[in-house]
């Protein structure tokens, strides 16, 4: 009997006294103790009567137990759901009710919040402490440290995860475990992940970013992991000496840069950094570059695909850009009327295909089948283009393209521009319904601290560089875009906020 997803992950690892997660205090969690508690876990969860194929749905603060109970799930055949621990209780209930959640695991900082919705949704409610005081490790102590992994196919379902809600509702992505197997192997050898890797973990892993792609490598290769609760300054620069690679969001790489403690000696011993979730600057790629030699290796990837394109490990990592399709992914550029696929060089909707690819939206049949072409095809909702030289660029999403006066008008390409400018920190760049155009361009200014950048001037300078069509009609300055908890910008936000500017009273 198989479980792919637990053998090729977990399994392989059974009985290594090697380290596996260093916590920020000095406590070493090996291999084999890990796979302990996921086992009594799997134990507890069973002794509970939930059976394969049955949801998990968890919210609490990242910690070894809350890993060892992904374990746990994919050993027992159950599918592990993770939430974010900054849903409200609105959203957590929309989660559990929609997933269909069998039991529901919390924390102490969760569980008023959850205790109400679980009962409602007749799920059972389970504690997790790290220090055992919870009910399911208070259950999971009292359990034997070996369970037989349960048989499952490679195209059994293996986790549902939420999407990032950046564009609207978090929409439940089924993934199963060929999609995390094929994902986390293929990545591990494409960045040369080794067993004596040491990963600096600072993601949270209630997301594809930090669980199916920064986890699962390590998993992958039995190497280790410095494993942060969140992202923190001191603990970083503390710890990156014993770290070998770091995986971030692009905010953490600007957080670093921002300190002068960040040194090209802190750096120097270090193997790789990655960047994902959201476009890196080109200026942070080249200060990043100018303080430590490094060039942050940049991808590009989403809740429903795992990841889809990486610059190359060696060859050139090209700012600006996401890379190639990774090996067995497939990659087109269509037109977003005609699907037909557009030539080399020019933008339109990413669509990728291969074993990355999801089973659907849970309870979305219509959604799942407007994004899901019955070719295997997922129509990403980013566009994008293809160089000469196959390097993939993000141009932005398809929900963010502008459309004034008949003409298709790309936000990135002006808040390029807009970046650039003097006093300007960065900016955000979105269409509202305008009554001559159809909608009109809006650009939001966030200055550098303390300054206040000259509206008129960048106007100008912006008329200089950009066909008339793209001028922003009004600039408006904003002390900080709103972002997500992945550090993505949310436009829908904005657009709501500014929906009425141009409307006639
Ligand atoms: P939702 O689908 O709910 O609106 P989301 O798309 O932000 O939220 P995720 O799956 O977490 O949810 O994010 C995937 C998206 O993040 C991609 O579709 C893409 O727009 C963006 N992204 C990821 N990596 C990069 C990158 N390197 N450069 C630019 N954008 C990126
Ligand atoms: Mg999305």
């Amino acid at each position: 009997m198989t479980n792919p997803l637990y053998d090729r992950l977990f399994g392989i690892h059974a009985g290594k006294d090697t380290p596996f997660l260093h916590l920020p205090d000095g406590t070493v969690i090996s291999h084999a103790e890990f796979l302990d508690t996921a086992a009594r876990i799997a134990n507890a969860l069973t002794g509970l009567g939930l059976e394969p194929g049955d949801r998990v749905a968890v919210q609490v603060q990242k910690s070894p137990e809350a890993l060892a109970l992904y374990a746990a799930c994919v050993q027992a055949g159950l599918i592990f759901l993770p939430l974010n621990t900054a849903y409200t209780v609105d959203e957590l209930t929309y989660f559990i009710e929609n997933s269909g959640a069998s039991l529901v695991v919390c924390d102490g900082a969760s569980e008023a919040a959850l205790a109400p919705i679980a009962q409602n949704a007749e799920a059972q409610l389970l504690t997790l402490n790290a220090d055992g005081s919870g009910s399911l490790m208070r259950r999971a102590l009292g359990m034997l440290p070996a369970f037989a992994p349960v048989a499952r196919d490679e195209e059994d379902l293996a986790a549902f995860l939420y999407t990032s809600g950046t564009t609207g509702r978090s929409k439940g992505a089924m993934l199963t475990q060929k999609n995390l197997l094929s994902n986390a192997e293929m990545l591990a050898r494409e960045w040369r992940f080794t067993e004596n890797d040491v990963l600096l973990h600072a993601l949270p892993i209630f997301h594809t970013h930090g669980l199916f792609v920064a986890t699962n490598v390590v998993l992958a290769t039995g190497g280790s992991m410095i494993f942060l609760p969140k992202f923190d300054l001191d603990d970083i620069l503390r710890l990156m000496p014993g770290a070998t690679t770091m995986m971030g969001v692009p905010t953490f790489y600007t957080r670093l840069l921002d300190d002068e403690r960040f040194t090209r000696d802190l750096a120097s011993h270090m193997r790789l950094f990655i960047s994902g979730s959201a476009p890196l600057l080109a200026e942070t790629h080249a200060r990043f570059e100018e303080r430590t030699g490094h060039r942050i290796l940049e991808r590009y990837g989403m809740t429903e695909t795992n990841m889809n394109t990486s610059n190359p490990y060696d060859g050139e990592r090209r700012a600006g850009t996401v890379g190639f399709p990774l090996p067995g992914v497939e990659l087109k550029i269509t037109d977003p009327e005609t699907g037909e696929e557009l030539p080399q060089g020019e933008i339109g909707l990413i669509e990728v295909r291969g074993p990355n690819v999801f089973k659907g939206y849970w309870q979305m049949p219509e959604k799942t089948a407007a994004e899901l072409r019955e070719n295997g095809f997922f129509i990403t909702g980013d566009l994008g283009m293809i160089d000469e030289d196959g390097y993939v660029t993000i141009v932005g999403r398809n929900k963010d393209l502008i459309i004034s006066g008949g003409y298709n008008i790309y936000p990135k390409e002006i808040e390029l521009v807009l970046d650039e400018q003097p006093g300007v920190l960065e900016s955000a760049v979105i269409g509202v319904p305008h009554p001559d155009f159809g909608e009109t361009v809006l650009g939001i200014i966030v200055p550098e601290a303390g300054e206040t950048p000259d509206l008129d001037a960048i106007m100008e300078a912006v008329g200089g560089s950009l066909a008339r069509f793209k001028h922003p009609r009004k600039l408006i300055l904003l002390d900080e875009l709103p972002r997500n908890t992945m550090g993505k910008v949310q436009k829908n936000v904005l657009r709501e906020a500014y929906k009425d500017l141009f409307q006639k009273a």
